[in-house]
């Protein structure tokens, strides 16, 4: 792996965005012999892969699957990373393009050992955006434990700070730069994959649904930071407003999803999503009800049908087939009530809980954040892959909502599309 070396030359590859799918096209591309620049606009490679919890359907943590891919990304000198780094124009054709990318400053260097000591100087906490803002960090910090590159970052919020300076003079291995500058790049590549992937939705715009009104309301990624060892909590689920452990929770599906609303169609993932958190409620809290309520439970494929059916067999979890049309919540004991109309028997169900997960949707960066690049787009924003013209293609969850097994195959055909680019040419 070479960091921040460019030797642009269009023989080669470029990938936008560092997640799973990112990481899988660079390093098929990488290791039949290609050149590859990957550009992440994070601090850190893993996309969002690096905030789960747990990986269904078999419940191991990503830092599994995200470490194998670092260490091969390490092992790989075809490979140069930019972090922090996005792509601000795209000129050319296919076989042939010439592309600007604006690298941000970190105001830490590469002599960075990671020892802590610029976190434990400074005083100033900001939000953090990693774990949705659900806790502070310091202005100096590392994104997360296994982060990757290993390299702490000192927020642009206390640049010009005395907490900036006490970094500085913190730091025995002289890694702290306040002066770095923003810089740019130019790079000469024969193909792109765009592996640009996804945000969640934005609760709040779900009108009926409670969010950012009742603190007790929260979003499955954020459950995702919650049940984390390294989340806000430790991995300890409680609710946001008096830290209780919860002994009843609900799932509201599609939440904000096959709407027309909001987002019309299913983003793919979100039925294995709550089934996955049951297990870690009714892992936490062997006493805890769930009370899961769903238009349809989507579990394509074999294994994801398997775990919906072990779930199903919980005692303590409860599938109710309605869609949620309120939430209301007591202001004495900031429990939650779900109101649904059930669609099997046809009455009106309204269940109290102590808290509240919406299963919200993928939407694609792509959707809110333009590109840089001639591509073409569905009207909900996911990139459409033009074969016929060829040269840039969308891998993952630019393209369409999808789980890690299916981004990484279809990132791996796009490694194979962008290398018969070059061949091509
Ligand atoms: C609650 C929840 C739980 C989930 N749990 C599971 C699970 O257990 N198992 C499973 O298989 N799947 C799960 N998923 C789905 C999984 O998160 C996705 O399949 C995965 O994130 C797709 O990876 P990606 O690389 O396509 O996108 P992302 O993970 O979104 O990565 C995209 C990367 O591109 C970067 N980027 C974006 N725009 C730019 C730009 N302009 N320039 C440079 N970089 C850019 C981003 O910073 C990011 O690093 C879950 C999803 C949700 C919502
Ligand atoms: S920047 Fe310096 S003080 Fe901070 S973690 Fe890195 S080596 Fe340690
Ligand atoms: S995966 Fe499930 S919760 Fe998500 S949009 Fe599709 S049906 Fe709704």
């Amino acid at each position: 792996m070479t960091e921040n070396k460019a030797a642009p030359s269009n023989g080669s590859i470029l990938v936008v965005g560092g997640g799973i799918s990112g990481l899988t096209t660079a390093l098929e591309a990488a290791e039949v012999g290609y050149d590859v620049f990957l550009v992440e606009k994070n601090s850190y490679l893993g996309g969002r892969v690096a905030q789960l919890n747990k990986y269904f359907p078999k419940l191991c943590p990503p830092s599994c699957g995200l470490e194998i891919n670092f260490r091969r990304i390490k092992d790989n000198p075809k490979i140069s990373i930019f972090t922090q780094a996005e792509v601000e124009k795209v000129e050319g054709t296919p076989g042939n393009y010439e592309v600007a990318v604006k690298l941000s400053p970190r105001y830490v260097n590469e002599n960075c050992t990671c020892c802590g000591d610029c976190e434990a100087a400074c005083k100033t906490e900001i939000s953090s955006d990693f774990n949705f803002g659900m806790n502070k960090i310091k202005g100096a910090y590392l994104p997360f434990e296994m982060a990757f590159p290993a390299r702490y970052v000192i927020s642009p919020q206390i640049i010009g700070t005395e907490d900036a300076q006490k970094c500085k003079e913190a730091c025995k291995y002289d890694a702290v730069d306040l002066e770095m500058e923003a810089e740019s790049l130019n790079l000469q590549v024969g193909a792109i994959v765009w592996a640009t992937g996804w945000e969640p939705y934005d609760a709040t715009k779900i009108d009926n649904l409670g969010f950012g009104q009742y603190p007790n309301i929260i979003t499955n990624m954020m459950m995702e930071r919650l049940a984390s060892p390294n989340g806000p909590t430790k991995g300890k689920i409680t609710r946001p407003s008096d830290d209780k452990e919860p002994e009843s929770i609900a799932f509201v599906q599609c939440a904000g999803s096959r709407d027309e609303n909001y987002l019309p169609y299913c983003s793919y993932i979100c039925c294995m999503a709550s089934l996955k958190q049951a297990t870690y409620v009714r892992e936490a809290y062997p006493d805890a009800k769930v009370y899961i309520f769903y238009i349809d439970i989507r579990s394509p494929g074999q294994r994801y049908e398997k775990f919906y059916q072990t779930i199903k067999e919980d005692e303590n979890v409860f599938l109710i087939k309605g869609k949620v049309a309120e939430v209301n919540e007591d202001p004495d004991t900031g429990n939650v009530t779900v109101v649904a109309e059930n669609a099997v028997t046809g009455e009106k169900v309204k269940q109290t809980v102590e808290m509240v997960v919406l299963a919200t949707g993928m939407q694609p960066t792509a959707a809110t954040d333009k590109l840089p690049a001639d591509l073409k787009y569905n009207e909900d924003g996911f990139i459409i892959n033009d074969f016929e013209k060829g040269g840039m293609f969308a891998a993952g969850c630019a393209n369409k909502p999808a789980d890690v097994v299916s981004s990484n195959q279809n990132a791996t055909g796009m490694a194979l599309k962008a290398i018969q680019t070059l061949v091509k040419r």
